[in-house]
């Protein structure tokens, strides 16, 4: 079968809410994909940083055989002797007293609106629906009504309204915004990206995440950090809030939480948060299952075990460094932290950033555009300095030969 055969079955029988790169994958094996003809390709998005352990790693897709062949579901109706197990590996892992488990990011982004909303009316005192919580210009976190309702950008939102009210929007990496929305009455909580993935790799100031989480403590308004992309390593620590010293209030989990087999999210909180959601409140048939919660502590492990923090900040720097160097006016900026960086793209003779993704599959690398001259650089942080070089070669040679 040729790549044109699955191309058609996808234009004729799927909904056509994406717009992939021409390029069908049939196999992953670490930081490298292959098609259904066989060629081999870097892998430099990680399917938006959920593979940050490398495609099919060893010890991730063993826990999964394992437990898929003894016990995947039971819902929440009953126990499962996975989940305690998992709930206190995750809370000791990143220093929480609780988890809440779901499945993907934006239900754990609306786990977390509605925890803070319920924390809001427990423990703040703000009256029953009159709850806010700011959010940033350019976020990303997902696609449901509700998290649609806070975005900015009118792809994501346009023609699906009603919208969901109770959103202050702010511009990002702004102070004094932040700062002029926490006077307003009735907040409850700020939800940011330490790293604006999806809007194309923004990364802020030195200092905004650490003072937006003090001008936040200030007000008595829980600190949210959606960590779905930004989490598990990609930035070169556990946490990107970590790069600060920032402990949110409330950590959204998603993604890498699974090694891209499986969706799998968490909200994290302490017990004075987590606690105001009572039985019943909140749930889902899937969240914290226990196929989940055996293959998320094998994800985690292997986050430790091969210190994928510390690869990331490594070979952020070297890649960064590398990308600086090439010698091409197509590349108008590079930016980024850890393995979670991206180039903006000058338009050259007509060829824009989908071109160079283009080119850059045709010499074997894959990536791809966001926000239509943006490209984002996100390789599976298993990845090792041999390949970085090797990566940079094939960015260098698709620039020189698209221009
Ligand atoms: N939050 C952030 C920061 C994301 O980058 C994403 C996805 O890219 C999401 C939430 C949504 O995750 P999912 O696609 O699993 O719903």
């Amino acid at each position: 079968m040729t790549s044109e055969h699955f191309f058609e079955l996808e234009e004729k029988y799927g909904a056509h809410n994406y717009h992939p790169l021409p390029v069908v994958l049939a196999k992953g094996n670490g930081v490298f994909l292959w098609d259904v003809e066989g060629k081999r390709y870097y892998d430099f998005l990680s399917a938006y940083s959920a593979v940050n352990q490398g495609h099919c790693h060893p010890k991730i897709i063993n826990a999964l055989k394992e437990q898929a062949e003894t016990l995947t579901l039971t819902s929440r109706a009953f126990f499962n002797n996975r989940l305690g197990e998992y709930e206190k590996y995750i809370t000791e892992y990143f220093g929480y007293d609780k988890v809440l488990p779901m499945n993907s990011g934006a239900e754990a982004d609306e786990t977390a609106l509605k925890l803070c909303r319920k924390w809001a009316y427990l423990k703040k005192g703000i009256k029953e629906n009159e709850a806010k919580i700011i959010v940033c210009e350019g976020n990303f976190h997902g696609r449901t009504i509700t998290v649609i309702s806070m975005s900015t950008d009118p792809d994501s939102y346009g023609g699906f309204g009603p919208f969901t009210p109770g959103f202050i929007k702010i511009p990002y990496n702004d102070l004094t915004a932040l700062q002029k929305a926490l006077e307003e009455p009735n907040v409850a909580g700020f939800l940011v990206e330490p790293i604006q993935g999806e809007a194309g790799v923004f990364v802020p100031d030195e200092g905004y995440i650490s003072k937006a989480y003090n001008l936040c403590k200030a007000k008595n308004v829980l600190f949210i950090a959606d960590e779905v992309q930004t989490g598990i390593a990609r930035t070169g620590k556990l946490l990107c809030c970590d790069h600060e010293n920032v402990r949110p209030d409330i950590v959204i989990l998603g993604k890498a939480l699974s090694g891209g087999t499986m969706p799998i999210s968490a909200v994290l909180a302490d017990d004075e948060i987590m606690l105001c959601i009572k039985p019943g409140e909140h749930g889902s048939t899937f969240g914290g299952n226990p196929l989940a919660a055996k293959v998320a502590i094998a994800s985690l492990e292997v986050v430790k075990e091969e210190k994928l923090a510390e690869n990331a900040e490594r070979l952020g720097e070297l890649f960064r460094s590398e990308l600086m160097k090439i010698d091409s006016d197509m590349i108008e900026l590079v930016r980024g932290k850890g393995l979670l960086n991206a180039i903006v793209i000058k338009p050259k003779n007509g060829k824009e950033a989908w071109d160079v993704c283009l080119k850059m599959r045709d010499n074997g690398l894959l990536a791809k555009p966001t926000h239509q001259h943006i490209i984002r650089f996100a390789p599976p942080l298993v990845i090792t300095e041999e390949q970085i070089h090797e990566a940079i070669d094939i960015i260098k040679k698709s620039l020189a030969e698209i221009a």
